[in-house]
């Protein structure tokens, strides 16, 4: 059996591992394996994340931090308020949740970490422009870490044994590679707890869903989003990685889906604030 294969049938065979090996994402229910405790991830990710914020180039663009920040609690509290409401628990309940702005234009990027470490670089405001288009990145990365995408990534490599490491790193070439293409000083650190790496095919899609849930409870107009993902092709033309393209795969399927559920869940998730 390859791996491949051997990938596609843990992710559904959660009954063979034991009750207590498996959840359910929210809202979408989709069936995750959990072996890793959130928490463990979560505090590893707080320490990468206070090294980043000393070893990267803090932007001094208060207005534009201000905004990211402004976003970020919107967020926070719709999704807070959202799951309340439902009576469904909190998937951010042990979150810490924080909000950087990396001076850097090269990189198109913006990540979350587990336990909603969220760091925004000065290239992808000039993709996003504007705040629909930030609110619909941040709410995307933001849905990775609601869904827990790294515990479940965690889980599968230990599962598959794939080291003693928590998640895969990148090689020393691609590293080196990348900082220095980018002036990135922190991939190797940011490859510890995976941010350096794509999520999985239906992860990318169950985010793109929950971003856009996000997004549109805190009262962000969702249909930038179609643009974005368009102005994001462009702007990577014939560029090196890391862009938000390339651990975030575009393609006319991905930009197609997002097109189809925009309408619904406008009507299905208005503004909760
Ligand atoms: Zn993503």
């Amino acid at each position: 059996m390859n791996r491949r294969k051997f990938i596609n049938l843990i992710g559904c065979s959660c009954l063979s591992l034991g009750v207590h090996a498996c959840t359910t994402a929210p809202i979408t229910d989709r069936k995750q394996l959990k072996l890793i405790p959130e928490s463990k991830l979560n505090a590893q990710a707080a320490q990468i994340y206070e090294k980043v914020k000393q070893k990267e180039k803090m932007s001094d663009d208060l207005k534009a931090l201000n905004e990211i920040k402004e976003i970020g609690k919107k967020i926070e509290f719709s999704i807070g308020s959202y799951f309340d409401r439902e009576n469904l628990d909190n998937p951010t309940v042990n979150f810490d949740w924080e909000y950087i702005l990396i001076e850097n234009d090269k990189v198109k990027n913006a990540w979350c970490m587990p336990g909603g470490k969220i760091a925004v670089y000065t290239g992808m405001l000039k993709v996003t422009k504007n705040t629909n288009g930030l609110a619909a990145v941040m709410g995307h990365e933001i849905a990775h870490a609601v869904a827990k995408h790294s515990v479940e990534r965690a889980s599968r490599s230990v599962l598959l044994n794939t080291g003693t490491k928590i998640i895969d790193i990148a090689t020393g070439g691609k590293i080196s590679q990348v900082n220095r293409t980018t002036g990135m000083n922190t991939v190797g650190l940011l490859s510890q707890i995976g941010i350096m790496n794509p999520f999985n095919r239906k992860q990318e899609s169950e985010a793109d869903y929950l971003g856009l849930i996000f997004a549109s409870l805190s009262g962000y107009d969702i249909r930038e989003t179609v643009k974005i993902w368009e102005r994001m092709k462009e702007a990577n033309k014939g560029k090196e990685p890391p862009e938000f393209m390339s651990t975030h795969p575009s393609n006319t399927n991905r930009i197609n889906k997002i097109t189809e559920w925009i309408n619904e869940i406008v009507l299905k998730y208005p503004p909760i604030t």
